[in-house]
């Protein structure tokens, strides 16, 4: 037995996803360069998008998604209930993911306006964490294939690796890339965990905050830049709630 109460040696896994659009679970299933090394570690007892196995024995559980129905609270909580591993994987399944918009918007008008007069049961988009308790989260939308599978093969042979603590703003300045405040638009990089390489910044586009909040970060000082900078606050605050990873320092400003 580990520390974590499973057996050492092929981790039976399980990947299940919730309201999403599967991405994260397709980037794992894409990655054919190192697919076979990282299912040889597994053995895939769940997993929709690899395999037609549907087995219930699993001791490592990917969740992917968010929760926005009743239904999908009693669901969750059985995939918790067998598994000595929680992965929430994806903004969605971190945070409330790009969902949790729906949340900003009078859920009987959205379903007026959609669905017309049907019954449709719907809920608030809920991260996994608030319903369920969860050992490890790997942000990002997608995620990188690269670190879910650096989390997932750290828990199989107990060499536990963390998230990057620090925000992309490092990786981008390491990138040599113009800072994008500098051409006047707000970028979420300063607040954001590192890890996706400073992809978008590196493209010319600000970061959205897609990887939720870095370790230690200093809000208020990135409000104030963005004050300083003399950019919209409105923007700004469309950016901070986009993936919903910065709710609670939101929460707490307001
Ligand atoms: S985090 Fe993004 S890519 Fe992953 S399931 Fe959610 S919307 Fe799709
Ligand atoms: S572009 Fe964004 S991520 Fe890059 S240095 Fe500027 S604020 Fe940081
Ligand atoms: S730069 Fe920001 S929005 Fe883009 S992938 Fe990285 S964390 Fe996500």
């Amino acid at each position: 037995m580990n520390h974590l109460g499973f057996k050492i040696g092929k981790m039976k896994i399980g990947s299940f996803d919730f309201t999403c659009c599967e991405g994260c679970q397709l980037q794992l299933a894409n990655k054919e360069s190192t697919l076979p090394a990282f299912l040889g570690l597994l053995d895939i007892r769940n997993f929709r998008e690899i395999s037609s196995e549907r087995h219930d024995d699993y001791d490592i559980a990917l969740v992917e998604g968010s929760i926005t129905r009743s239904d999908e609270i009693e669901r969750l909580k059985a995939i918790r209930a067998q598994a000595s591993v929680l992965v929430a994987f994806g903004s969605c399944a971190c945070f409330g993911g790009v969902n949790s918009l729906k949340n900003k918007i009078p859920a009987e008008e959205a379903i007026k306006g959609v669905y017309g007069d049907k019954k449709i049961e719907t809920m608030p988009s809920t991260k996994i964490s608030d319903i369920v308790s969860v050992d490890f989260m790997v942000p990002g939308c997608p995620v990188s294939k690269e670190e879910v599978e650096r989390i997932v093969v750290g828990v199989v042979t107990r060499s536990l690796n963390n998230l990057p603590k620090y925000p992309v703003c490092v990786d981008c300045k390491q990138r040599l890339n113009t800072c994008l405040f500098d051409l006047g638009e707000v970028c979420l990089g300063p607040v954001t965990r590192a890890g996706c390489d400073a992809v978008c910044p590196s493209g010319k586009t600000p970061c959205l905050g897609c990887r939720g909040p870095a370790d230690d970060i200093n809000f208020p000082s990135f409000l104030q830049l963005v004050k300083e900078k003399g950019l919209s606050q409105d923007e700004m605050r469309e950016k901070l709630t986009f993936y919903n990873g910065f709710a609670d320092y939101l929460d707490h400003e307001s």
